[in-house]
Parts: C-alpha cells; structure tokens; sequence
C-alpha cells in the first residue's frame, strides 16, 4: 500500500475547502425519494484534496463522514444525520487509457463518474468493460466499493470485479493507492467495504476489445412453479446470459436472450431503428418501475451493450418509478427460491391485494471467494442468481410490508444474502460487515448496525 503525500492534510490544516460546502441543515433526498436525511454539512470536493481536508477536520465536518456519488439507492445508505455527507459528484473525469504494472489495459477514472458516461467514453475508442448493467447514473465510487448485479456477457456481472487499483482517502485524511497485485487481500477487502475503510476518488477498471451482442426477446407462460424454473433454465441454456424479468404471481416472464455478437463497439445501422425503439421502451419501463410501458420482442438485434446503458430523470413525487429489493442465490436453490418466492407472494396478495410488479432475475457468475472475500457473491466459484421484486411506488406502505416480510424468507430460510445498499427494511442480523473494514471517522449509524 502506498501513502501518497502529495497534500498531508497535517501540514495544510489552515487550508480551506475549495468546492461547495452547505451547513445550513438542507435535507437531501435519494432518487426515489422516500429516503432523506439532514447531514450537519454538506460538500462537494473539487480536488482530492478537498475530500482530504474534509476528513481530517473532525471539528468543521463533524464525524461520521460518509460518501455518495448519485444518491441512487434505495436504503438508507445515504442517511447521515448531524454528519459529513460527502458527493463525489464532481470529480468526474475520465483521465485516459493506460497499461497498468502488471501489462492490462485500463481506464483510469474519477470516483463520481457516472456510468454511462465511462461507457460511451470507452465505446468511442472500441473498448469496454464487462459490466454494461442498466443503471447509467450509478458512480463508479459507489459501484467499486459496493454491490452490483447485471447479466454479463463473460467474466462477473458485477462491477467492483473488474476494479484493479483505488485511490483513497484514509480516516486521517492521507491519499492512498492500493492495487490488486500490490495490496492482494487487503485490495479485495477494501471493495467490499461501502466506503467504511474510506473514501475512493480514483479507480482503475480493467478493459477489453468492444464487444457486440445478439439480442432476442420472447415472453412465455407456465403452468407451475416448477415449469417457469423450466422455462428459465431453459431459456439460460439457449443463450451466453439471461436476463429475465418475471411474473410470479402470474407464473409468466419476459426472456432477454444475451448472444455474443464478435467484436465491435457501434451498434450497426442495420438495427435501427428497431434498436433504439427497444432501448428507449425498456429505459421508460425501468424509470416507472415496469408499470404501464409495453416493450416491443426484437428477434436477432445485433448491438453495442454500451448503447442500453441508459439515464434515468429524477421522478417527481407523484411519479411511477422504479423501486427494488435485492437478494443474491445461489442457482442451484433456484426451483425452492422461486417456489417458496411464489407461495408466500400468492399468501401475501390473497391477504392484502399486493403484489410485486415483477421480479428482476440476473445471472451473475462468481470468482474465487479471495476475490470476493465478503458479502454478495462470496461464496466462492459458481453461478448465482439474483431475484429481486420491484414495485413502481417505494412509498407504498404495502410494498414496504411485503419487502419486510420478504426479507425473512430469502434471507434466514432460503438462505439468499443481501446488500446494504440495494436491500431494504434490512435489521441487525440480516448482513454482516467485517468490524475490520470499518473506520469509525466513516461509520453512520445506519452501517454500525451490520458491523460483527
Ligand atoms: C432506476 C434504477 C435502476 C437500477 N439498476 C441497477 C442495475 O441494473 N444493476 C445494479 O447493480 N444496480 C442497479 N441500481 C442500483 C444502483 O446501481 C446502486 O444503488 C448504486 O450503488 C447507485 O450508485 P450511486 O452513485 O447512486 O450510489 P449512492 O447512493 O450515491 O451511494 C451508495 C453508497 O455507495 C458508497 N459510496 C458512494 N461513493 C463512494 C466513494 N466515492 N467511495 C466509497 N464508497 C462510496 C457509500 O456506502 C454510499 O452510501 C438501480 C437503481 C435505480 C434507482
């Protein structure tokens, strides 16, 4: 691990912060809208060494100092009450392609950049990394430091796989650089550690020739549980990955068969605009959360992935929008989860007249347990699958009361693991984060209640 000393913060301690700082008690909301919180300050670094003075000054920016890149997540992750809530939004630049110490070709990118912005960056010079999720608007800090999920073609679907080296800034304000072959465990801990072991501002994620994708889409209806997992295996089998979106009170699905198309990084003009109809459907569907947008079946689209990686706008409080739960199986418990899942949704409607709108079902595979040590996709080498029900109405007092319920199910009886920053209503118990990963200067009340 290497200290980098170019600002000690225990030299420059009259120095001022020169991005925005707000103490006025504003509240800040995430994307959904239904968390908030009221930090003591607020701020903006412009430079790292902003975000280096900020931690080090424990008397102006009042402990616990926690970071946020889009504030897109749907727990209370972001609430940090009376503390230091710190947005990476503007360190957002992406500094270029580099070959790393040990030979690969990477990008070297700031924590606040947006992902879709670090794709299109990398498509325009015919490269790309694996994970090429939905979800344009999550940060890279957050994401390389956090919990993911998308239907990769090769290598894990999820995003903190494919970081190689952090920048970061430690609980006493020192850059620092670890890398995977300089730092080895250490390096595959800190990613696992939600910005408790300290604040990313720089990654380096590794690249790979553009690829192009084949994309067919169908939607099927099964008469059981049991032939819907048919279905979905089947599905999965036919094609380089599956993403599914499924029905289960309705024991229907939408398949999205995934093919490797050979190389390439522009989606050719021979798909549109069939191509793009399909893309601007499925973004307004995930923006409202699947409710009331009907997505076109394309059969043999060739594309970029780059081009489905989309933004989203910022709902207004009386709009439909997406709303989710996370949990992570492996595919062997897939038949129990789905028809467990299916039973307690059908219980749980018959009671109430809810149920989810739908439920998101990734394949994502899984590394070495060194390369993961803790937390989702830990379980060492193997295909998990994620699946997660969703809802277009996060303030919905059923939706909460079934993702309460929910959590007892998949977490203690069908053994699923879950994320702090993707899983909601989550109680002590439920997810445990190695004391070990945890500086105090970084830990909000919200992250102290998993830390064993
Ligand atoms: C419409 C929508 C669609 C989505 N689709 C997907 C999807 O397809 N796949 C998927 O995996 N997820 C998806 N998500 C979830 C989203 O990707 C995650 O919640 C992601 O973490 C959000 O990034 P963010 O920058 O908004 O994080 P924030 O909410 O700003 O921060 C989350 C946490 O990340 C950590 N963090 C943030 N910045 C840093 C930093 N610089 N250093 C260290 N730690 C940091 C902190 O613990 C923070 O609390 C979706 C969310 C929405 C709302």
């Amino acid at each position: 691990m290497k200290h980098d000393h170019r600002f000690s913060p225990h030299t420059s301690e009259l120095s001022p912060v020169q991005g925005l700082v707000v103490a006025q008690g504003k509240r800040y909301a995430n994307w959904g809208r239904h968390r908030v919180t009221t930090p003591a300050v607020y701020a903006e670094p412009v430079s790292y060494a902003d975000v280096q003075r900020i931690v080090s000054d424990a008397a102006r920016f009042p402990t616990p100092v926690s970071p946020v890149g889009s504030m897109l997540s749907v727990t209370d992750t972001i609430v940090n009450d009376g503390g230091t809530l710190v947005s990476l939004r503007k360190l957002d630049e992406i500094l270029g392609i580099e070959t790393d110490a040990i030979g690969r070709t990477v990008v070297r990118v700031q924590a606040g950049c947006r992902l879709k912005k670090l794709n299109t960056w990398l498509q325009a010079l015919s490269v790309e990394i694996p994970f090429q999720a939905e979800i344009g608007e999550a940060s890279v800090g957050s994401v390389a430091a956090g919990d993911t999920k998308e239907s990769s073609l090769d290598g894990p679907g999820y995003f903190s796989a494919h970081v190689v080296g952090i920048t970061y800034v430690d609980e006493v304000g020192d850059l620092r650089i670890i890398s995977d072959h300089a730092d080895g465990a250490a390096f595959q801990e800190f990613k696992c550690s939600f910005g408790l072991s300290g604040i990313i501002v720089e990654c380096l994620v590794a690249t790979r020739p553009a690829t192009l994708c084949r994309t067919d889409v169908s939607f099927g209806a099964h008469e059981t549980p049991q032939l819907l997992v048919a279905g979905l295996l089947e599905k999965r089998a036919q094609c380089d990955a599956l993403l599914a979106i499924v029905f289960l009170d309705q024991l229907a699905s939408f398949f999205e068969q995934r093919h490797k198309g050979g190389p390439g990084a522009f989606t050719p003009a021979a798909s549109q605009p069939e191509c793009d109809a399909f893309r601007v459907a499925k973004r307004l569907a995930i923006q409202y959360g699947f409710d009331g947008v009907e997505v076109p079946q394309p059969q043999g689209l060739i594309h970029s992935r780059a081009d489905f990686v989309n933004e989203y706008w910022r709902p207004g409080a009386d709009e439909k929008r997406l709303d989710f739960q996370y949990y992570e199986h492996d595919i062997a418990q897939i038949e129990r989860v789905i028809a467990e899942s299916h039973a307690f949704t059908i219980a749980f409607k018959e009671e109430t007249g809810f149920a989810p709108g739908g439920w998101a079902t990734y394949f994502v595979t899984r590394p070495e347990q060194a390369q993961k040590p803790f937390g989702i996709y830990s379980g060492g080498p193997g295909v998990s699958f994620s699946f997660d029900p969703f809802c277009s109405n996060p303030a919905d007092p059923l939706w909460q009361e079934f993702s309460r319920r929910y959590n007892q199910l998949a977490i203690h009886r069908l053994g699923g693991r879950a994320s702090p920053i993707q899983t909601q209503w989550l109680t002590k118990g439920d997810v445990i984060i190695p004391r070990k990963l945890a500086r105090s200067r970084f830990t909000t009340p919200y992250f102290a209640q998993f830390l064993g």
